[in-house]
């Protein structure tokens, strides 16, 4: 799995690194940063729990 956050469609409004911090974080403006752009198995339901909830849809998860 890969998981890509397309800045120039985010608009930092967090809710990826609320809903599953092991996988975004936040950089120092709110925008969204992927700590873990190729997770396991173990991680893969938080990265698209984290892609669904993003109102403007910048995150990209593809198998
Ligand atoms: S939820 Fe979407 S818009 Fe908000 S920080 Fe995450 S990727 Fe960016």
């Amino acid at each position: 799995m890969r998981v890509e956050v397309d800045p120039k469609i985010c608009e930092g409004h967090g809710q990826c690194n609320a809903v599953a911090p092991e996988v975004y974080d936040l950089d120092d403006d709110g925008y969204s940063v992927v700590l873990v752009p190729a997770p396991g198995p173990e991680l893969e339901g938080a990265a698209r729990e984290g892609a669904l909830s993003c109102p403007v849809q910048a995150i990209s998860v593809t198998d």
